[in-house]
């Protein structure tokens, strides 16, 4: 490990500062960090966002810019564009979104009005709060209404989804969220997006890297939008896209601006280009595919030890675990685990009868330990440090959670992450 990396302005101007960035660098590269919305970039892209196109005002599209002195920031935008394009089939992509969020919110702004129906999954069943839930401003502009996973089988009813949307009639129909271990059925939203005359927009932010990568089913060519971050599985830095048939093109973009931002982000489209090209290698469909092998063969291993998996296991990055069964509340767990240097984040799981801030899961996943290299071998003792952890947070065992944190340090010491190379 060549830490700590050498920031050397910063650390002349602002040693506070520095010295928190490189403590950050350490927490990252000693822990095992399970978030599944969570990565590790590469050092080429966390150069790219921290370059001088970030002095730079470009409203409006390559070509057709509101600001002059664009010559080198086309061809930047130009090039995100060309390869967003190419590596998901696409007719055509805006990568100006500052994050998901707004990229979601761009796409309301383009298709629908307020006070219209929009249909996405409920949050505590997976889905995300953009998706017209009722504390985020898509719920409190637009009418949400949700569906669901199934009780019995944690899986999505297709049977309610077609029920509610022909009942409800949405201007649209997110499908994707955020703490769903399954494959998204693409086609049969489709279907039931055609049958009820809604716009289908595949929210594809956690599982975009798996579809670059082939180890997840395209939402190409069935959604009529796809919206994604470029910073979970497609490792890139915080930002997103928007991708769709040339038909939507003008909609979306009008929509992003001058409908819903300012100026693009050129040090983060700079990176998200970056992002793209190591997507487009080899090597990535081989890590994507490595993703999800890990996280079944986590998830086989957290089964053979009583824990209790929301769908019953994954197809994807993620995993669900719901710690009724263990006696233990998901948060208590998630702090304990992260004493014992393993991060997570507790989540709610289906029909929880918990509060949601204080609810009876966590959600953990692949990525990142797949960026450093771990493998299925691995996965054993992952599933051992979880059970250790979850029952020292039983019993409030500090002694055992901060063994398990030197056995996780002593691991990762062995696979350096990257972007935390020099
Ligand atoms: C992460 C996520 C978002 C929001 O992205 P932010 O960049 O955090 O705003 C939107 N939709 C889904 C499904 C997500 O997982």
């Amino acid at each position: 490990m060549t830490l700590p990396l050498p920031h050397p302005a910063l650390a002349a101007t602002d040693p506070e500062l520095a010295a928190l960035v490189a403590a950050e660098e350490q927490l990252q590269a000693d822990t095992l960090r399970l978030i599944p919305s969570e990565n590790y970039v590469s050092r080429a892209v966390l150069e790219a966002s921290g370059t001088v196109l970030q002095n730079k005002y470009s409203e409006g599209y390559p070509g057709r810019r509101y600001y002059e002195g664009q010559q080198n920031i086309d061809k930047v935008e130009r090039l995100a564009i060309d390869r967003a394009k190419a590596l998901f089939g696409v007719e055509h992509a805006n990568v100006q979104p500052y994050s998901g969020s707004p990229a979601n919110l761009a796409v309301y702004l383009a298709f629908a009005d307020p006070g219209d129906t929009v249909m996405g999954m409920a949050l505590p069943m997976g889905g995300h709060l953009t998706h017209g839930w009722g504390v985020s401003a898509t719920g409190r502009w637009f009418r949400g209404v949700q569906y669901g996973v199934r009780h019995d089988t944690g899986l999505i009813d297709f049977d309610e989804v077609r029920e509610l949307a022909l009942k409800e009639r949405p201007k649209i129909i997110f499908c994707g969220g955020t703490a769903l271990p399954r494959t998204i059925d693409f086609a049969a939203f489709a279907e039931i997006a055609r049958e009820s005359g809604a716009v289908l927009v595949a929210d594809v932010a956690h599982i975009a890297g798996l579809i670059a990568g082939g180890a997840h089913p395209s939402p190409v060519p069935h959604a009529d939008v796809i919206s994604t971050t470029t910073h979970k599985t497609l490792r890139g830095p915080r930002g997103a896209m928007l991708m769709s048939r040339e038909e939507h093109a003008k909609a979306i973009d009008k929509a992003v601006f001058p409908g819903l931002q300012g100026g693009p982000h050129n040090q983060t489209t700079a990176a998200i280009a970056v992002a793209l090209h190591e997507a487009a290698q080899p090597s990535f469909r081989d890590h994507a595919h490595a993703v999800v092998a890990n996280a079944r063969a986590l998830a086989d291993e957290l089964l053979a030890r009583g824990f209790d998996l929301v769908s019953g296991g994954t197809d994807n990055h993620l995993i669900l675990m719901d710690l009724t069964p263990k006696d233990v509340p998901g948060k208590v767990a998630a702090k304990a685990l992260d004493r014992a240097g393993i991060v997570v984040n507790y989540n709610t799981v289906p029909y929880d009868p918990r509060k949601p801030f204080d609810p009876s899961g966590v959600r953990i996943g692949t990525p990142s330990l797949t960026s450093r290299g771990l493998g299925t071998q691995h996965m054993a003792a992952v599933a051992e440090w979880i059970d250790r952890g979850v029952s020292a947070a039983g019993a409030g065992d500090e002694d055992a959670l901060a063994a398990i944190r030197a056995e996780v340090a002593e691991l990762m010491a062995a696979f350096p992450a990257p972007g935390l190379t020099a």
